[in-house]
C-alpha cells in the first residue's frame, strides 16, 4: 500500500527540482497515483505563481510523464487556481483552455490594498498585519469573515474539482493572538462555508503542509472542522501541498491514523481517469490493482 498526492508543486512554479524529479520519488514510494496542481499564472508580480508563457511547457512536459511512466504510476495534471473574483478562478477561460485532468481552488487573498495590490493572506505576517489594518481597520473578525465569504462565493460562482487548504488562514493566529478557533463567530464562519461545500460535492483536501513546515500544529483544515465534514459526508482527499520531493507524503501516517480516529474510511481521488472513492488506513490507499 502507499498514498497518493495530488497537490504537488515542482519547479515550474515555486517548487525545487523538475516534475520527473516527483515522479521518480513517487515510484520509489510505490506511489499508485501523482498529481500536479503548479500555481496557475496571476496578472500580478509575485515571485510563485508560473508565467503564463510558461503553462504549456508544463503541461507538456507531463504528457511525457504519463508516457514515460505508463505502467509504474498513474499521473494526472492539475493547477492550483487563485480565486479572487472578475480577476482569477478556476470557471476563467486562461484556465479552461489548458486539458487539465483537475483544478484545486485556492484563496490566497482577501480584497486590495487602497494602492490596488491584491492582500496575501498566507504569506508574511507583516504583509497580514499591514493588510488587516489598511482594509480591514483591524478589525480581526470582519477580514476572517470575508476569507470565508470568499471561498463561499468560489464554490457557489466558480467550483474547482478539490478545495485548498480550507483554513490556511488559521496561521496568522497560531497563538490565538489575533483570534481564537473557538470564537463563536469563528466557528459561524466555517460552519457556514461547509454547510455551502456539503451542498457542492466539491472535495475537500487534507493539506499536511502546516505540519511540517511548523505553521501549525493540525493539518489544514483543523481536526475539529474535520468531525464536522464527516458528519456532513463530504468528500476529502489527503494531499501534501509538496513543493521537494522529500514532502510529497509529510506527515501522511500520523494524518490518515486521526482521519480514521474520526471515522474516515475513503478518500475522494482519481484512478484511471474517473474520480472514486477509494479505502485507506494508515499505510496508504487500497490498491486493487496489486
Ligand atoms: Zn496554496
Ligand atoms: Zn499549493
Amino acid at each position: 500500500m502507499a498514498f497518493t498526492n495530488f497537490h504537488g508543486h515542482c519547479a515550474y512554479c515555486d517548487g525545487k527540482e523538475t516534475p520527473e524529479a516527483f515522479i521518480r520519488e513517487a515510484v520509489r514510494q510505490r506511489m499508485p497515483v501523482y498529481g500536479f496542481s503548479s500555481h496557475a499564472p496571476l496578472p500580478f508580480d509575485l515571485p510563485w505563481p508560473m508565467r503564463a508563457e510558461n503553462t504549456e511547457k508544463y503541461i507538456a512536459a507531463i504528457e511525457s510523464l504519463k508516457h514515460t511512466y505508463a505502467g509504474q504510476i498513474e499521473i494526472y495534471t492539475g493547477l492550483e487556481v487563485d480565486y479572487i473574483p472578475q480577476i482569477a478562478g478556476p470557471g476563467q477561460p486562461s484556465i479552461r483552455q489548458w486539458p487539465l485532468d483537475y483544478t484545486i481552488g485556492s484563496v490566497h487573498f482577501v480584497d486590495f490594498f487602497p494602492e490596488g495590490r491584491p492582500w496575501e493572506i498566507d504569506g508574511l505576517h507583516q504583509v497580514f498585519l499591514k493588510g488587516l489594518e489598511e482594509i480591514f481597520q483591524h478589525d480581526i473578525e470582519k477580514a476572517i469573515r470575508r476569507y470565508y465569504a470568499l471561498l463561499r462565493q468560489m464554490v457557489q460562482e466558480d467550483p474547482p474539482d478539490v478545495i485548498g487548504h480550507l483554513d490556511k488562514i488559521k496561521i496568522q493566529s497560531e497563538e490565538g493572538q489575533l483570534f481564537s478557533e473557538e470564537a463563536k463567530w469563528y466557528r459561524e464562519a466555517v460552519e457556514e462555508t461547509l454547510e455551502v461545500i456539503a451542498q457542492s460535492g466539491i472535495i475537500v483536501e487534507v493539506n499536511t503542509r502546516g505540519i511540517y513546515k511548523k505553521k501549525s500544529a493540525e493539518p489544514y483544515p483543523s481536526y475539529w472542522i474535520l468531525e464536522k465534514i464527516k458528519a456532513k459526508n463530504i468528500p476529502i482527499m489527503l494531499n501534501a501541498d509538496a513543493h521537494h520531493p522529500q514532502e510529497i507524503t509529510a506527515c501522511f501516517e500520523e494524518v490518515a491514523a486521526r482521519l480514521q480516529a474520526i471515522g474516515f474510511e475513503q478518500f475522494r481521488l482519481l484512478r484511471r481517469g474517473v474520480w472514486q472513492d477509494v479505502a485507506f488506513n494508515t499505510q496508504g490507499i487500497q490498491d486493487d490493482e496489486s
